[in-house]
């Protein structure tokens, strides 16, 4: 069978495949820890599950709702925003989609021509750049150093920048870094946008999740002139553990949001009505376990950072948000006769049955992402069979 070129140009999830092959080794009996998850290991909080209920047994969940999504979420995030952003929408600038993911999707097919150039900073989520492509734009990448954790600065930006740059993404909280850019940073980068009329994509879904007194401060936020600059993404997978609802949302001129909503209208039609349902509540209820959630990753990332930063050549930069570790391990490498990170993370997975993901599929071939999204007992266990791992492979090697 011809597919199209489209999908043959597409490069296949790293996280997926590592996760895939995690299961299946733990399939076979093996006691596999598995930190390859992009997701919070939480249940959905009971509140949220109820009225997910609640709208089946009235029957509301039945049928077809808009497709931007059903006037009481759209009113819900607006009020989220004012609250969490200080910021005032309108319920006609938001569009309700099947995940943050998929607002992203349909963003760049409402906003790219052929050609048309995203800038992309590594490390990157690695969706980004698929997208692009599906959209058949062109990502720009830009390597950001470790040493500047891993931010872009506007010399960097200014130095890629062309007549057809039309987007770039920022995406504080990072995945996979952690690391949030300062509101000094934001202005800079917002300006530079504001001056050269490119639109910025803040993708904001790590930003109730920070830890130690950091603090997020959403891009939109900075100045009047930014705000009408930025296309906010948002979403409830990761601050109300809802990753299975498929829940996300986008903040943005009413003209894009409608363009937006057509091409949902012909694809999904509308985000399915109990997790619409579920949201609201998510949005509009209680908020304590946000912060419990928030409380137990800050508890874990403060539990294993130190012990993951004292592994033999770890270069780890603490993180400030989001629930993952970015080291580069090209010295470990060495000090364990490896050339590169993919053998090594086989090796560790089918030794030591630790799964992890290689920096490769977020741009990043010297370092490795490890979640955190699991209990400490997991962390520390699979921190203590890493340590053992390279201990061998540095006994074997010398
Ligand atoms: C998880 C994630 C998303 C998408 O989440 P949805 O589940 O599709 O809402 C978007 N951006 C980043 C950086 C993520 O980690």
């Amino acid at each position: 069978m011809k597919l199209s070129k489209r999908v043959r140009q597409l490069l296949p999830s790293v996280t997926l495949a590592a996760s895939t092959k995690a299961k299946k080794l733990k399939a076979e009996g093996k006691d596999v820890l598995n930190l390859t998850v992009g997701e919070p290991d939480f249940a959905t909080p009971k509140n949220i599950q109820q009225a997910a209920i609640q709208a089946i047994t009235d029957g509301k969940a039945s049928y077809y709702t808009p497709s931007a999504g059903i006037p009481e979420l759209r009113q819900a995030v607006v009020e989220m925003i004012r609250r969490e952003y200080g910021l005032d929408y309108e319920a006609k600038n938001v569009i309700v989609t099947d995940g943050a993911k998929y607002s992203l999707y349909l963003l760049f097919q409402a906003m790219l021509d052929i050609g048309d150039e995203v800038i992309i900073p590594v490390p990157y989520w690695v969706s980004y750049g698929e997208q692009v492509k599906l959209a058949e734009g062109t990502p720009i990448f830009i390597s950001c150093l470790q040493e500047n954790d891993f931010k872009v600065t506007v010399d960097q930006l200014e130095e890629v920048r062309t007549e057809r740059t039309r987007l770039m993404i920022l995406n504080s909280p990072s995945n996979p870094t952690g690391m949030i850019y300062t509101e000094d940073e934001l202005r800079a980068i917002g300006n530079w946008a504001v001056q050269h009329d490119i639109m910025i994509v803040s993708d904001d879904i790590y930003g109730q999740l920070v830890y130690n007194g950091n603090t997020f401060t959403p891009l939109a936020s900075v100045s009047e002139d930014i705000r009408r600059q930025t296309i906010i993404i948002n979403g409830v997978s990761k601050s109300y553990a809802m990753t299975g609802w498929r829940i996300g949302y986008t903040i943005a001129d009413e003209q894009l949001i409608n363009a937006m909503n057509n091409i949902a209208s012909h694809s999904t039609s509308n985000p399915t009505a109990v997790s619409q349902y579920a949201a609201v509540e998510a949005l509009n209820g209680n908020q304590e376990t946000v912060e419990e959630m928030r409380i137990a990753f800050e508890e874990r990332l403060n539990t294993i950072y130190p012990k993951a930063a004292a592994l033999p050549g770890f270069k780890l930069t603490k993180p400030q948000g989001a629930f993952y570790l970015f080291p580069d391990i090209s010295e470990t490498l060495t000090l364990c006769g490896y050339n590169n990170v993919t053998d090594w993370v086989d090796d560790l997975l089918e030794e030591a049955y630790v799964a992890l993901v290689t920096g490769e599929g977020f741009g990043s071939e010297n370092h490795i992402r490890i979640s955190y999204a699991s209990d400490l007992a997991v962390l520390e266990q699979a921190i203590e069979r890493i340590a053992g791992f390279i201990e061998k492979k540095i006994r074997e090697n010398n």
